[in-house]
């Protein structure tokens, strides 16, 4: 989840940070059922006033605010996809502090650091990578590429290219033309 401090601007914003809800859809076939996992942006404020409570007993305030959002998120989901909607078995809604606890995230981002211009900014860029001023200490994942599965796959190719001392992308370049090479070779002799 975001965690920048976004200024509540009362319903207006969070009906504009509903309406850019981004859906994401991960269907894992397991003996005939698909998940369904919706995800949105929402300022950590909203909730940190139930951080020091303990996970599962926040309490009916804080289940009625992340119910109330997931149920819209759903909503919006069925207009979208109304084919879903009599197939649903079961629901469950996380929040910010959910992605705390479980995950270990600071104010519950799930894409890591905040994608801003100071992030991405040469100063910050020549800090965020794999190799450090610390010998045989080397930072992974997608802090030092882009947020996201191919950010942290990215992140995870230039630390084993740190530890190695090797430009690994080329070798995957070689490979990728190999296997291609390769490929071609076959359909011609079929
Ligand atoms: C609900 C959700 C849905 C998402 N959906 C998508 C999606 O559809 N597509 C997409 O591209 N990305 C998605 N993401 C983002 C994606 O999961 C991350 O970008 C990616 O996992 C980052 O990988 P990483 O290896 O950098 O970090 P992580 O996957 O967070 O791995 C860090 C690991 O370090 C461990 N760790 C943390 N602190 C410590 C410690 N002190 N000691 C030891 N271990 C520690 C953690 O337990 C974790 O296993 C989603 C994230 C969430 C939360």
């Amino acid at each position: 989840m975001w965690h920048k401090n976004t200024p509540n601007k009362s319903a207006k914003v969070q009906r504009l940070l509903f309406f850019i809800s981004t859906c994401i859809v991960l269907i894992s076939v397991i003996v005939g059922k698909s998940n369904l996992l919706i995800i949105t942006i929402c300022p950590y404020k909203w909730f940190d006033r139930w951080e020091d409570e303990k996970v599962k007993k926040r309490g009916g305030e804080y289940d009625g605010l992340k119910n109330a959002i997931g149920r819209q998120m759903l909503n919006q989901v069925i207009q979208m996809f109304p084919q879903i909607e009599d197939k649903i078995a079961y629901t469950d809604v996380g929040s910010p502090l959910s992605n705390k606890y479980y995950l270990g995230f600071d104010k519950g981002e799930m894409y890591g650091l905040d994608h801003t211009m100071q992030r991405f900014s040469p100063e910050v860029s020549s800090e965020l990578r794999a190799q450090t001023d610390i010998p045989g200490l080397f930072l992974t994942g997608q802090d030092i590429s882009t947020c996201g599965f191919t950010g942290a796959m990215f992140g995870g190719m230039f630390c084993a290219g740190a530890v190695l001392n090797r430009k690994l992308h080329n070798d995957l370049e070689t490979l990728v033309k190999e296997i291609r090479k390769n490929n071609d070779t076959k359909k011609k002799s079929l």
